[in-house]
């Protein structure tokens, strides 16, 4: 084209633009297999814009964009789709309707309804790419996120606007840690979003039997891409279910996101970039599967005041073939994440359950979130724990040991059994301190470590039907106070229930 055709050309366009004439952009649909079509004529689409293909407007969404022609992934029935079709832009990033009437529901990623509830309502629409929080509309983290786990709370909290990763391998409990955390924010002004990607349908349906029954639907939207899905689907649930996210933290409410999990989201994207004949990369994942990760991790944000506040904190889950970190997309995502807890199939086996090995398991940011009374409690707990598991093993190779090491063996060992809990029954924090605090100060050294669970239960019986008040003071501080109040109590408590116990020197 010579230099005079070009500056005609581009005053033409200008003289359109400036009439404000909309050029209706459409091309012609060039290949299709596999739910992948090629179109040529779309010049100027954006990526990840939403294209609308033939007469029933079959939505695609553009991902390639080459030279001559584009790459796009259809959303629909891709069988309805077939060569020489039009395909007209839309001009918009891909967005889809939300609004209020999502939480209760289960979605699939486009927003349309899976459970057998009313229509959605028209809502909104929001892309479901949206830039994250830069540094300066964020805040430290300081809040905590009770996640009622124990093992969690007192020695790898977790902070609101914080992303943490739950990793292990496959049936080790990861769902588990995660659901419950979310049954935990009842009446505690949280929104959940769950977002299953690639799994079995009717396994997230009994997901959701099981949020129903304990109330925690209410405050729950779950985003399913089954494992049947279109890939396209699979891969686009995390970003709409930050979206979702995203609406209520607009609102300067805290939201709980749980990406279950990322592993099968990484494959989906993988599938799709090899249709679309991008380069694979290493274990033939595309390049870009990192930046896929990292945009999504950084939705989620603890924003300040003056940027709207409200906050998201994400708990991706990926999954480890036999407890290999090493891989691709775990190291990626331990690289975006503040911290990761590590769910351990050994330990799940021996029937420490949550399988969570509190010896790597870290939280980078969550302790600065903590309360009081509980830092002051997980202090001596980890301290505990850490010398426990030294001794442990060379413990095994001698017979007689003194009385200091076998005590630090007595207390480890009912430490890890305190640590136990049952799926979906999280347990307040107030609890969770005075049981830690009855065992730093020694209640639980001659009780069978058989019993200490039940122990517990009892303890927490007690102290909930009569010392009410002391455990509201112990949420919200920790001074002389407290701690000698507690401190009676459980005596008072244990002098009761001592006899039933067997005592134990072991
Ligand atoms: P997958 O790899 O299949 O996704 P997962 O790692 O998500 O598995 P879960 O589905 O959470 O694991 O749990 C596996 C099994 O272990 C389930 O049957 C669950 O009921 C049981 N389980 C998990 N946590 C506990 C617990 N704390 N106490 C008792 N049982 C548990
Ligand atoms: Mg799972």
């Amino acid at each position: 084209m010579s230099t005079q055709n070009f500056v005609q050309n581009l005053k033409n366009h200008l003289t359109d633009l400036s009439q404000g004439v909309d050029v209706k952009e459409s091309g012609i649909v060039h290949s299709v297999r596999d739910n992948i079509v090629e179109i040529i004529g779309l010049d100027s689409c954006m990526s990840s814009e939403m294209i609308l293909i033939g007469d029933s407007e079959i939505p695609a969404l553009a991902l390639n964009l080459e030279r001559d022609r584009i790459g796009a992934i259809v959303l629909g029935d891709g069988t309805q789709v077939s060569e020489g079709d039009t395909a007209v832009r839309t001009k918009e990033v891909l967005s889809i309707p939300i609004g209020d009437d999502v939480l209760g529901r289960v979605v699939n990623p486009l927003m349309h309804a899976l459970d057998d509830g009313p229509a959605l309502k028209k809502n909104p629409m929001r892309p479901i790419e949206r830039l994250a929080p830069g540094v300066m509309a964020r805040q430290g983290v300081d809040e905590p996120l009770q996640t009622g786990i124990k093992a969690i709370d007192a020695l790898v909290p977790i902070g609101r606007g914080q992303r943490e990763l739950i990793i292990g391998d496959r049936q080790t409990g990861k769902t588990t840690v995660a659901l419950d955390a979310i049954l935990n924010q009842k009446d505690q002004n949280m929104k959940c979003v769950y977002v299953a990607i690639g799994q079995k349908k009717s396994k997230v349906m009994r997901i959701v039997e099981e949020l129903k029954k304990a109330g925690a639907m209410e405050y729950t939207t779950v985003v399913l891409a089954g494992a049947s899905d279109n890939p396209a689907l699979l891969y686009l649930a995390p970003y709409a279910g930050v979206s979702i996210a995203e609406y209520f933290m607009d609102k300067e409410e805290d939201v709980l996101i749980v990406y279950d999990d990322l592993s099968k989201h990484a494959a989906a994207y993988r599938e799709i970039s090899l249709l679309l004949r991008r380069p694979p990369g290493r274990e033939a994942y595309p390049g870009d599967v990192f930046y896929a990760h990292s945009r999504l991790l950084e939705r989620a944000a603890r924003r300040n005041k003056e940027a709207g506040g409200g906050s998201i904190t994400a708990l991706p889950i990926v999954e480890t073939q036999a407890g290999d970190v090493s891989g691709y997309i775990p190291t990626n995502v331990i690289s975006i994440t503040d911290g990761q807890i590590f769910l351990e199939t050994g330990l799940f086996n021996k029937g420490i359950r949550p399988a969570i090995n509190v010896g790597t398991s870290v939280s980078r940011v969550g302790g600065s979130a903590q309360i009081k009374s509980m830092k002051k409690v997980a202090g001596p707990l980890k301290l505990d724990l850490a010398q426990y598991r030294e001794m442990e093993s060379f413990a095994q190779f001698g017979s007689d040991l003194d009385a200091s090491t076998r005590k630090t063996l007595a207390r480890g060992k009912r430490m890890t059994q305190l640590l136990k809990q049952n799926q979906f029954s999280p347990v307040p924090v107030a609890l969770q301190v005075a049981s830690l605090y009855a065992a730093n100060k020694g209640f639980l050294d001659d009780i069978d470590p058989d019993d200490v669970s039940r122990y517990e239960a009892l303890l927490s019986e007690y102290l909930e039907n009569n010392h009410e008040d002391l455990l509201s003071d112990v949420a919200k501080g920790w001074g002389d106070d407290e701690k000698d109040a507690l401190k009676k109590a459980i005596s008072d408590f244990h002098e009761i229930v001592k006899d039933e116990f067997t005592q134990s020197t072991a």
